[in-house]
């Protein structure tokens, strides 16, 4: 349980203004916008509104120390990155109950995306000094081939509001390890954890100019002119399709580079020959983590009819213990969601699929009073054609469905636009291996409930998205490869 005083000394040492070429500044005409607590529904803050002119002055920095941070030494990037780690870890509280506040994820939740976010500045760190290249003699014997990887240029990264600092470490590390200076965009919803972040990397030493962030209540009207700019190289994006969609084509514009983590309607198989009480776990943990609120959430639950009772019985019970509210509070597992409107369309999933025939074992309403809650839900025999099987549901309702067989399995989970990840419990090796080749999915846990980690390439097929974070792949979405030929004479 944190104090109403220790919430007041956090949120007063958090910028409220836009950082722009290394100096904190309002936003041009003084506008602000508010950030408020979802649990209580409180405004906690009033930050810079940055208009599209603030967002001009942002990639202006970012382009004038482009070519001198490209020429840094990739150790003296590492170093920064390596401090930026050490001083999370030690000031990992503050960004947990900052996150718990200003998102509403229980605290303990909060401490892990700063353990899972740090790890990319770590990661990275580590990644900077190892970027190469190849050499080699042409196939006609007459000369040689040298390719080397080169900064791709002034970036522009967009980030979610649901993982408030993973996702934006995520990008912001791997562009400074690759040398490419950016502009920011935080989520409106949850703009503080960003803020608080560039203040940890300007202690780490990071020059003026390398990372600019704006926060916003306009995204489209301040992103589309910077999208526009011919001197931006590249748009790194996480949020929801449709938005992804929209700003891939302002991005073929400018023939931008592009990363894009989207959406995503992750299934969740559980086989007969499961160990029931291990898939259980990972289901909790696939479906409630972040309060449902995560693109690798399980959206499906897809059951062989031999398990389903005994699955939903186990699950039901432990959804029923869960203890709900604001995520400050001791032991708490599920926060509110984002906002009313997130409530909401929870509650239309819920009703689309018992109206067609859905049983509800546990929940299934919203909580009334101040704040986002919904109570964690668990739907049984959900038919096919519900709404909530085909939309993404960014809630904590686990829904489950039946199957016969495993190729029915494997058409119910590729049954969706989406690819992100997918979640398989089986103890039959050969079954678990085939999986991995049938599932369409860019990512897998194969008795897992989780997958994330800073070393792993994240990402997704389909309408999912396009490239990968994290892992050795990640840096390269940062650097673009240049061959030069030299002729033996
Ligand atoms: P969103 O698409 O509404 O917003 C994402 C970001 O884009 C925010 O910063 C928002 O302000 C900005 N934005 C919105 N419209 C814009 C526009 N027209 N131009 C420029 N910027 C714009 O998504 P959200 O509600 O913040 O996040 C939830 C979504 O993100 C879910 O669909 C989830 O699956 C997805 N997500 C994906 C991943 C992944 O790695 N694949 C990770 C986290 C979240």
């Amino acid at each position: 349980m944190t104090t109403e005083s220790a919430e007041k000394q956090l949120l007063e040492k958090v910028p409220t203004k836009l950082f722009i070429g290394g100096t904190w500044r309002d936003a041009s005409g003084g506008k602000t916008l508010v950030v408020r607590d979802p649990a209580t529904g409180n405004v906690i803050a009033e930050i810079a509104d940055a208009s599209a002119e603030d967002a001009a002055a942002a990639l202006d920095a970012a382009v004038a120390v482009q070519a001198e941070w490209a020429e840094s030494a990739p150790r003296e990037r590492s170093n920064i990155l390596r401090k930026a780690f050490d001083i999370l870890q030690e000031r990992a509280d503050e960004f947990a109950l900052l996150m718990s506040l200003e998102m509403g994820k229980p605290l303990a939740e909060a401490r892990g995306e700063v353990t899972y976010g740090g790890e990319f500045l770590r990661w990275f760190s580590e990644e900077a000094v190892r970027i190469s290249g190849r050499f080699g003699q042409n196939p006609e014997g007459t000369g040689q081939m040298v390719i080397s990887q080169r900064p791709v240029g002034p970036c522009f990264l967009i980030t979610p509001w649901n993982f408030p600092l993973a996702m934006a470490t995520r990008k912001i590390a791997p562009a400074i390890a690759a040398g490419c200076t950016s502009v920011v965009k935080p989520a409106e919803l949850t703009p503080l954890t960003t803020l608080l972040f560039v203040s940890v990397l300007e202690e780490a030493g990071l020059p003026a100019g390398v990372v600019n962030v704006i926060t916003t209540s306009s995204s489209s009207t301040v992103s589309a002119p910077i999208i526009a700019d011919p001197r931006l190289r590249k748009l790194s994006f996480t949020g929801s399709t449709p938005v992804g969609q929209k700003l891939i084509s302002q991005a073929a514009e400018g023939v931008l580079r592009v990363s894009m983590e989207l959406g995503g309607n992750a299934p969740f198989v559980v086989f007969e020959d499961a160990d029931l009480d291990k898939a259980v776990d990972g289901a909790l943990i696939a479906k409630f983590r972040n309060i449902g609120q995560a693109c690798t959430a399980a959206n499906r639950f897809i059951v062989h009819e031999s398990v389903a009772d005994a699955f939903v019985e186990k699950v039901t019970a432990r959804v029923k213990a869960m203890k709900v509210g604001r995520g400050t509070e001791d032991g708490v597992e599920i926060g509110p969601l984002i906002d009313d409107r997130a409530v909401e369309k929870t509650g239309e999933l819920v009703n689309d699929a018992v109206g067609r025939g859905a049983t509800v074992a546990a929940g299934g309403s919203a909580i009334e009073g101040a704040g986002s809650f919904f109570e964690p839900t668990v739907l049984s025999g959900v038919p096919a054609g519900s709404d909530i099987l085909r939309e993404e549901i960014f809630g904590p309702v686990l829904a489950v469905t039946t199957f016969a067989d495993e190729d029915e399995a494997v058409r119910l989970a590729n049954d969706t636009e989406y690819g992100l990840v997918s979640y398989v419990f089986t103890q039959d090796l050969a079954r678990g291996m085939r999986m991995i080749d049938r599932l369409e999915t860019g990512m897998m846990g194969l008795n897992a409930g989780v997958v994330s980690n800073a070393a792993a390439p994240f990402g997704g097929l389909k309408m999912s998205g396009i490239g990968r974070e994290g892992g050795a792949e990640g840096i390269h979405e940062y650097l673009s490869t240049k061959y030069t030929l030299i002729p033996n004479s």
